[in-house]
């Protein structure tokens, strides 16, 4: 079973995937997305009605920076207290996902050791970090906690998807424990993406405030 836990779609600001072509790769790749499109969980409706298996995920921005709740139903606000949104996701029977940590150009959270203990897993490659040495520190704060160790493409653009994903045994998609135990056995399979990526998602961000795109 292949995994993907960090994928944004056009209802993020800065993404342009649509749900359906998103869907469609999917399905063709036979990798399982997680949708955590920042600070809103609209896309998981058009996923469900497009009969994909996904994961309902969000990348909440909260008062320290980025978190991702899986298996959510219901959104999380933006600026919530770092603490409090783990919190939050448990309440709601999720897992608590910790993405690009140390990049401090991306809003990276490094947690208090209480916080830590919180945490389910810890994103320690993803795609879109400029310098391998954020995703090498992530590893190492892993490995130190004995905490559970992902990836994410981080996919803002369709083409991004596909070429970083863990591999894990069969389990039930709709159960969090499960995913955890299948987790513990994923090899993962990553890819930096191309280095341009990162400038041109913020041009995207631009032009969809500019003309005031809503999806
Ligand atoms: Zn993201």
């Amino acid at each position: 079973m292949k995994l993907d836990f960090h994928v944004h779609t056009n209802k993020s600001i800065d993404s342009i995937i649509k749900p359906k072509e998103l869907a469609a790769k999917a399905k063709k790749l036979g990798i399982i997305p997680a949708i955590t499109d920042h600070n809103t969980i609209d896309a998981h409706g058009v996923l469900l009605d497009l009969g994909i298996p996904f994961i309902r995920g969000e990348e909440i921005r909260t008062d320290r920076g980025d978190l991702i709740g899986l298996y959510l139903n219901e959104c999380i606000p933006k600026y919530t207290p770092f603490g409090e949104a783990i919190d939050s996701i448990h309440a709601q029977g999720g897992l608590a996902y910790l993405p690009h940590m140390y990049d401090r150009t991306r809003k990276g959270v490094i947690p208090s050791k209480k916080e830590t203990k919180k945490l389910d897993i810890i994103e320690i490659f993803n795609s879109r970090c400029l310098s391998s040495s954020y995703n090498n520190q992530a590893q190492k704060f892993a490995t130190q906690n004995s905490k559970l160790p992902a990836c994410g493409s981080d996919s803002h653009f369709l083409f991004e998807f596909g070429s970083t994903y863990n591999e894990v045994p069969g389990f039930e998609l709709d159960d969090p424990k499960a995913l955890l135990q299948s987790l513990k056995k994923a090899v993962l399979i990553t890819k930096s993406a191309p280095f341009f990526v990162r400038g041109t998602t913020t041009m995207v961000a631009v032009t969809k405030k500019l003309l005031k795109i809503k999806s």
